[in-house]
Order: C-alpha cells, then structure tokens, then sequence
C-alpha cells in the first residue's frame, strides 16, 4: 500500500528533474519501503516560480472562500484518515492509534486556521485631526519557506501550512525525507478541495541545500522552522541575513516538577503517558522529573512500573504502546547519552538498551542519580528516556527547571493553587501544563523562549506571524 513520493510543484506531482530519489525505510523492519523524489536547484526555481504566481492569485481570494476550501479540505483529509495513518505508521514508526490520532487533529488544525482565516482583522485609531481615518491593516507576509521534522509527519506541516494558506500565503513545503508519504497526503486533500496551483508545493531532497537556497531567495518572505536548536541557529541567522520574518520552534528539555502534595497517581500515569509517546520523539516530552522528597520514592516506583509494562513493537501491531526511533541516527544518538549517563554513576532502573538488532527499538528507561554535568542532563534526549531527581524546597525546583538554556514546555503536580501559581510565575518556559497535558491544541499558543525559539504555532499568535501590519493615515478631501 506504501507508495513512492513524488515533488508537487506548479499544479503538478513529479519526479526531480534530476531524476533522484531517496529511499524511505520503514523503522521496524528496516526495509526499504519505498522512494522519494529528491529536489535540486531546478525543482526549487520552478517551486519559487510558482510559490509567485500562487501568492499573486490566493492573496485576492477572499478570507471568506479561503476558509471553505479549507473547511473542505478538512473535511477530506478526515475522511481518508484510516489510509492515512497507516502510511504515517509505516514511515516513521508509531502506533496506529495514534497516527490516526495525529491525522484527525490535523484536520481539526485545519479547521481552526479555517474560522481563524476570516478573522483577521486590522483596527481604526481614533486620529488627532478632524477628517482623518487611521487604519491598520492585515495583509498577507508572502510566499513562506517551510522545514519540517520526521516525529510529527503532519502536526508539523498542517501547523504552518493552515496558518499560510488562512492568511492568504503561498508556501513551500520542504518536508522530513524520512516520513515524506503522510505529508503528501495532507498536501494532495487541500487540492482536492480545490487549491489553485502554485499556492503550494512540496519538495524534499537534502535539507541543508534546499533552506539555504530558498531563505535567500527574494520571492521568500518568511521562514518557519521545526528541528533541532543548533539547526534553528543557523537557519534563524539565515533567515536574519536576509531580512525574513521567522518563526523557530526549536528543542526542548522540559522540566515536570512534582511537589510533594501532588495526586501521586495521577502525576505518574499521566507523565509516564507523556514520556513514552512517540518513543519520545517530542519537542514538548517531559525529560527531567523532580520530585519532593516525600513523594520521590513512591513515584520512581509507580514510574518504573508503568515504564515496564508498556508493550513495545511495531505500530502496525494491535497493542502496541510504543513503535521503534523513527530512524537510524537515533539508536547511537539516544545510547551515547545513556550510556554517558552510566559511566557517570546513574542507576538504570528498567531499560537502558537497544531491543534486538533489526528495527529502531530501544528500551523505555528510566534512570535516577544522574548527575547534572552528565551529557543527558543537558541535550535534548529526543527518546524513551526519564531522568527522575528528588528536591527539597521551592527555590530549589525553580533554580533547577532554568538551569538550562532551553524554555519550550514545563509540566507541574500540586493540589496548591498557590503553589501551581507560583511555579506557574517562576519557570522559564513558553508553555507550562499543570496537573494534565494541555499542551498543543489548535486554539492554544504553541512555542518557546531561550534557545527553544520564538513565535508561536497556535492561537492567534500564529495568525499573526503570517501577516504584515500596514498602517494608512488617510485625511478627506
Ligand atoms: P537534525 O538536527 O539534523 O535535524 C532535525 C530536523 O531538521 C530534520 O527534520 C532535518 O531534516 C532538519 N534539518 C537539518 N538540517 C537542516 C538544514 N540545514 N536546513 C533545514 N532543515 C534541516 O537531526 P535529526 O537526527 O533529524 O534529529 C535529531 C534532533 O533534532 C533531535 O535530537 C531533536 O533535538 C531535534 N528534533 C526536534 C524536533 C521538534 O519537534 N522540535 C523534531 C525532530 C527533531
């Protein structure tokens, strides 16, 4: 059912005029799955030409006919979701249910960008002279480069391409090489729903050659990252040479601190859920747990536990809790930090090794005593890893979530809301979830401070940051 993935670039699927294309391999078996096209500067020029054009005719498209397209092409993406998390399985790894669940959200994303689309209003400001109308005005920032990452195939794109398209964008989408099949998929409903050609395109091929070429390039208006901090620097500093709006949404190594009068049930199942998910391929994945002495004990074993009995194999299987690392560099990356961690003195309680040797299996781990100098205390895990450390007091928990250079998300336990308000107050991070996940809704901002980036990828935040403010003083005559 797996099928090659092709370039859409003015209206049309196709190969690279080059001809090359780049295996996709299927994480838990290690088989070549399929191809895809792989995009070089000739693609790109045709890509920009058309990303023009496009951005000429969606721009004069009403907000109002926007947002039925979009609602339509909503509509269809949700309705072939069953096919479409079932390639998202086979490309990247995780579990049926939830690629279908990653599908469905997205067409919710869509949505929300769709009803956000004819809301972008400008303002009147009330004007000093007789006469004078002062008006601000919304409008469109231009055609946008997009780079996406392989953990969430379409969250990433569906993000920026709604918030494009809803603000009247052209786009060019330059998704992960890894998982490239789901993100065609999304791009194929929008033009089935009816999308002009040329409003958006869809390239692949060698990351680091296709952002370089096109944030330079002058019909580029605005960047949008997802990936890796030292990527985003260089992007970001790219994206800064050139004079483009950008928005960087960047690693994350984000602290779930649990006090002392927390529901200790409830902070365990519910941070062990969101550790192991996506084998913890998530920007937002909770990676230092601190806990208050009273608890510590109790949790670490409520942890393990939950660590443990989670089913691990391929997505495709029912049951299956948690898939394999969504590709090759993964496996040394995630065991490097482990084992660093070790050879520094932290106690392994369950985990700690690759599963096997065919497949990108590795063990959920957890690991207590992990000194804070070690590597893994202070990189981004990106992987089936929890690092649990108890506290004393307050001041102590604070100075430890800001410890380090990240501020994407932060996650607390306390029945105070005294305290939930405190902590909420001190920690240096662009989202904080206290006592549940509620972390990436559509409606909800989305995005850090720090080194994990700026802007934001949801709420009317991420309208704005694809439209220019123009301000017209107009005086009668
Ligand atoms: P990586 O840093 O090389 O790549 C991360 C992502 O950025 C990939 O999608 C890649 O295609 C893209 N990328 C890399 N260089 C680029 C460039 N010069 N221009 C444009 N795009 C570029 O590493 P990786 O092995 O793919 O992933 C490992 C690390 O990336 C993880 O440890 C994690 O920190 C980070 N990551 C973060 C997210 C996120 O959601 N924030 C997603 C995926 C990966």
């Amino acid at each position: 059912m797996y099928r090659d993935t092709l370039l859409h670039i003015a209206g049309e699927w196709r190969q690279a005029r080059s001809g090359r294309t780049i295996p996709v391999l299927n994480p838990a078996t290690e088989e070549v799955i399929g191809k895809v096209a792989h995009a070089s500067t000739d693609d790109l020029d045709e890509a920009l030409e058309a990303a023009e054009a496009g951005f000429a005719t969606w721009r004069k498209v009403s907000a109002f006919e926007r947002s039925k397209l979009m609602r339509k092409a909503a509509d269809i993406f949700r309705s072939r979701a069953d096919e479409i998390a079932k390639l998202m399985t086979l490309e990247q790894g995780k579990p049926l249910p939830e690629a279908k669940m990653e599908v469905l959200a997205g067409a919710d994303v869509i949505d929300w960008f769709a009803e956000e689309a004819r809301r972008a209003y400008g303002r009147v400001i009330p004007a000093r002279a007789e006469g004078v109308y002062q008006l601000v005005v919304k409008e469109p920032v231009g055609p946008v480069a997009a780079f996406t990452p392989w953990n969430f195939p379409i969250n990433q794109v569906v993000r920026k391409l709604s918030a494009a398209l809803a603000t009247g964008c052209s786009i060019i989408v330059k998704a992960p090489e890894e998982t490239p099949a789901s993100p065609a998929a999304l791009i194929q409903a929008f033009l089935d729903a009816g999308l002009p050609k040329g409003v958006v395109s869809l390239v692949y091929g060698v990351p680091g050659e296709i952002s370089e070429y096109l944030i330079a390039h002058p019909v580029i208006r605005k960047v949008t990252f997802t990936g890796s901090t030292p990527v985003g620097k260089l992007l970001a500093a790219l994206a800064g040479k050139h004079m483009k709006r950008a928005t960087m949404e960047l690693g994350g190594h984000a602290p779930a601190i649990v006090f002392d009068d927390a529901d200790l049930d409830l902070a365990a199942r519910t941070l062990a859920g969101a550790k192991f998910r996506n084998a913890g391929q998530v920007c937002v994945s909770p990676t230092r747990f601190l806990v208050q002495d009273a608890l510590y004990e109790p949790f670490v074993e409520k942890f393990v536990a939950a660590a443990r009995a989670l089913k691990v194999g391929s997505g495709m299987e029912e049951g299956t809790q948690m898939g394999p690392l969504a590709h090759d560099r993964r496996i040394p990356a995630v065991d490097g930090l482990v084992a660093d961690a070790r050879k520094n003195g932290a106690e392994i309680h369950t985990g700690g090794e690759r599963i096997g040797n065919k497949g990108y299996f590795y063990q959920p781990t957890v690991m207590t005593g992990v000194p804070k100098s070690a590597r893994i205390m202070n990189e981004e895990p990106f992987g089936p890893v929890a690092m649990i450390s108890r506290f004393k007091d307050f001041d102590e928990v604070v100075e430890e979530a800001n410890r380090l250079p990240y501020g994407l998300a932060s996650y607390a336990f306390t029945r105070s809301a005294k305290t939930a308000n405190a902590i909420a107050a001190k920690v240096e991070s662009g989202m904080m979830t206290i006592n549940h996940l509620g972390l990436a809704l559509p409606e909800v901002p989305f995005g850090g401070i720090k080194d994990s980036g700026y802007g934001s990828e949801g709420g009317t935040e991420a309208i704005e940051a694809y439209l220019n403010t123009k301000f017209v003083s107009q005086a009668g005559l």
